[in-house]
Order: structure tokens, then C-alpha cells, then sequence
């Protein structure tokens, strides 16, 4: 599965600076950033924060090319607060549309809100992700918080009684998840898991897994 995320998104990051350097000269490049929103925002309601981990570009630059020169630190607490991170959203989503207002429907124009939305969002994602992890930024993109919000209860990481809270899947958790930390309640509730499965993969006790995974292998048990 590491494999696939990660061919995945080795073909994904390439988008980024596609949309950016053509994206100055074309506006209407800015239209693929549109509707990667509509495609993740409707996944999302499914399967949370899915798209962020396996097939956003940014996301993928970050976690596969930013990483060779972050200082990779864990992400502050700064960023997951709750203030912190409605101000980004609040901010951004204001911009946006009054800069949408401000051109009149011309489509050269819309598209190149959308580029220019990318273009500031991944500067900031760069320099924050230099200093500290390399996606910090997801901590508290409005996007990925909107996609969480939208599928906060579903396809949602599951702890068994089988974990010993080694804390092995923390350490390979791109956002700093610590599934261990979960055992209690029997399921990651941070709806901001970006459902990439390293902790799946990770645990030596094999004591994770998705909701939708253990509604099948109950299924099959009632089956068989
Ligand atoms: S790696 Fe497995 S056993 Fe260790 S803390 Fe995580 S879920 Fe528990
Ligand atoms: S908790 Fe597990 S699935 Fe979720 S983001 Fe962290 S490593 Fe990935």
C-alpha cells in the first residue's frame, strides 16, 4: 500500500509547479485547482481527509520532496489551534472571494484566482514546511480542515486491544498523529488523519485499522 501512496503521489507533486509557472502565463490552468476542490471536497464526505494523503500535489511535494530539506521538527502546537487555524480559514476564504468579486465573471480572471490562491498557500507551505515538518502545513490548510469537518466520522482509523502503545506508529505518522494514544477509545477521532495507513503498516501487533476494513472482515466472519 506504501507503494501505491507513494507512486501515487510521485506522480501527483509534479502538478504543483505545473499549475504555478504555466499558471502565470495561462490563467485558466487555475480551473484544474477548481475543480481538484470540487473532486476531494465530494470524496471527503466519504472518506475525510483521504485526498490529502494520498493525491494532494501540494501535499505530495511536501511529504516527498520539501522533506530533504525540512528540518523536520514535530509541527508546533501553534498550528493545530483551533483559533490559529479558523483565522487561516476565515482569512482565505475572504480573500478569495472578494477577489472572485472583483472580477466581474471574467473566466481568464477566475482562473487566475485560483492560481494565485495556490500561489500564496504554497509559499507559506514551503517556508513553514523548511522549518519545521514538511506538512505542517495540512495542520491547518482550510482545505484539508474543510475535508475533515465534512468526514469527520468516516473511514475512521480503528486501535484494538491488541496495541501495546509502543508508539512506532507516531513516529511514522506524516501530521503527528499518535494512534496509540487512541487505544482507549477504540478509534481515532482527530479528524485531521489523513488516512495514508504508515501506522497500519508500522504496527507490529497488526492492531489498526479502517472502519471500512473491519465492517468487512466482520461481514466475512458472519458469511463464513
Ligand atoms: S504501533 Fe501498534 S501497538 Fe504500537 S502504539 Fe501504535 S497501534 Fe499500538
Ligand atoms: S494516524 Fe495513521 S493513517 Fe492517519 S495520518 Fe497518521 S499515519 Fe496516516
Amino acid at each position: 500500500m506504501t507503494i501505491k501512496r507513494k507512486t501515487g503521489q510521485m506522480v501527483m507533486w509534479w502538478l504543483l509547479p505545473i499549475i504555478i509557472f504555466v499558471g502565470i502565463w495561462w490563467h485558466y490552468i487555475g480551473y484544474i485547482v477548481l475543480a481538484m476542490m470540487i473532486f476531494f471536497l465530494t470524496l471527503s464526505v466519504f472518506k475525510g481527509r483521504y485526498w490529502c494523503g494520498w493525491f494532494c500535489p501540494r501535499g505530495s511535494f511536501l511529504e516527498r520532496i520539501l522533506k530533504f530539506v525540512s528540518m523536520n521538527t514535530p509541527i508546533p502546537s501553534f498550528a493545530k489551534n483551533l483559533v490559529f487555524r479558523s483565522a487561516i480559514f476565515c482569512g482565505m476564504i475572504a480573500f478569495m472571494l472578494h477577489r472572485l468579486i472583483q472580477t466581474n465573471g471574467d473566466l481568464d480572471k477566475i482562473g487566475f484566482v485560483f492560481v494565485i490562491m495556490c500561489i500564496a498557500t504554497s509559499i507559506i507551505a514551503i517556508i513553514l514546511g523548511i522549518i519545521y515538518n514538511p506538512r505542517i502545513w495540512c495542520a491547518f490548510c482550510p482545505m484539508g480542515t474543510l475535508q475533515g469537518l465534512l468526514g469527520r466520522e468516516k473511514y475512521i482509523l480503528q486501535v484494538s486491544d491488541a496495541c501495546t502503545e509502543c508508539g512506532l506508529c507516531e513516529k511514522v505518522c506524516p501530521v503527528n498523529i499518535d494512534p496509540g494514544s487512541f487505544k482507549k477509545s477504540g478509534k481515532v477521532s482527530n479528524f485531521d488523519c489523513i488516512k495514508c495507513s504508515n501506522c497500519i503498516e508500522k504496527c507490529p501487533k497488526n492492531a489498526l485499522k479502517f472502519q471500512e476494513n473491519v465492517m468487512r472482515a466482520q461481514s466475512s466472519c458472519i458469511i463464513g
